[in-house]
């Protein structure tokens, strides 16, 4: 087998590109169950089964998936890949890509422990893959049921689980503890105290009374904002730009959210005068169906001197590249990049979340 490629990074870097590029859920599914099959396998008897054609035998590998399988075991670079390279990438402009080139981590990602579809490993090892020093771990907090959110028994454990998926991270990378907890309707963070005390990072956001009348909407923002334990206000205005894309599992993945949602009512100034004064960072979320906030927000919160944090919101490894949206966003309303928490390292990062008034 000279000159043989791993078969099973093709497939996840397959797996990745039609993740990154919004493709259907089912067509990232194939490539990831087929390495998922080939992993568990010795690889001569990966090689074995290429050569007498006995790979789609194997549960989850299909015809597809095997003639990728022998392209790379013959030391080609599979055709499927070959043409995922050359029909991606969108250019960045010079500023957009020097703001992505700075950014060391990611402050908002999901894994299959709330409604993300992928193990926490699998979301680590993409975060390695794009050049990341630390991903932080946000799944949803137990009142969002609906995302499988986590009850502090869950959350202790999942702290317990990171810390052994650390040991086995390559040096130099590692996974940040944190959560997504929900803003409750007084303003108050859906978690223990305790629990928000112990994680790395805190985001905080707002999923339910999206409709909520102006003032209510206020007053529960800028409680949540001058909550110590909040470290980044994410998705701020709750608007959805497009139907959800593919990838997402869970409540996202039933099809029937392809609906577009209005900005929720809130005083922007008066909360971003308050996530300055309390150095809370404000999300850019580079989801293309959330694009929030909006650039005539994101250009508010920059005059009130916030700071901001540029996340994927990922709930799929091939959506952690999705930074690059944020950033281009960023970039046209004039974000500098020493305003932006994740262009820090973890250590500066974790210090500032831990000083924070
Ligand atoms: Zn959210
Ligand atoms: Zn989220």
């Amino acid at each position: 087998m000279a000159g043989a490629r791993d078969p099973i990074a093709d497939l996840r870097r397959i797996a990745f590109l039609l993740e990154r590029a919004n493709e259907a859920t089912y067509r990232v599914r194939a490539f990831r169950s087929a390495s998922k099959a080939l992993a568990g396998l010795p690889a001569t008897e990966v090689a074995a089964r290429a050569d007498n054609g006995t790979l789609t035998e194997l549960t989850g590998v299909g015809d597809v998936t095997a003639r990728c399988v022998a392209e790379s075991l013959a030391g080609e670079e599979p055709v499927y890949l070959r043409r995922l390279v050359a029909t991606e990438g969108s250019d960045l402009d010079a500023e957009a890509t020097a703001l992505r080139a700075a950014l060391k981590g990611d402050c908002h990602t999901h894994s299959d422990w709330s409604d993300g579809g992928s193990p926490i490993e699998e979301m680590a090892l993409a975060a390695v893959e794009l050049g990341h020093e630390y991903l932080v771990l946000t799944d949803h907090s137990p009142r969002l049921t609906v995302a499988r959110g986590l009850t502090a028994e869950r959350l202790r454990r999942q702290l317990d689980h990171v810390a052994q998926v650390n040991a086995a991270l390559p040096e130099g990378f590692r996974i940040l503890t944190g959560i997504e907890v929900d803003i409750l309707a007084d303003g108050s963070l859906d978690q223990d105290d305790e629990l928000l005390a112990r994680l790395d990072v805190v985001v905080g956001s707002v999923h339910s009374g999206l409709k909520d009348e102006r003032s209510k909407m206020t007053r529960r923002m800028l409680a949540a904002v001058a909550n110590p334990h909040l470290d980044i206000l994410g998705h701020v205005t709750g608007r959805m730009v497009s139907s959800r894309p593919a990838g997402v599992t869970g409540p996202g993945d039933r099809g029937h959210r392809a609906r577009t949602r209005a900005e929720s009512d809130f005083d922007a100034d008066a909360v971003f005068a308050a996530c300055a004064e309390h150095d809370t960072a404000v999300e850019i979320n580079s989801r293309p169906e959330r694009q929030d906030p909006p650039k005539r927000l994101i250009r508010r919160a920059l005059e009130a001197g916030c700071r901001f944090a540029i996340n994927t919101d990922a709930h799929a490894p091939g959506q952690l590249d999705w930074q690059r949206f944020g950033c281009e966003r960023a970039a046209l309303c004039g974000v500098p990049a020493d305003s932006v928490i994740n262009t820090w390292p973890a250590e500066q990062l974790v210090a500032w979340t831990r000083e924070r008034p």
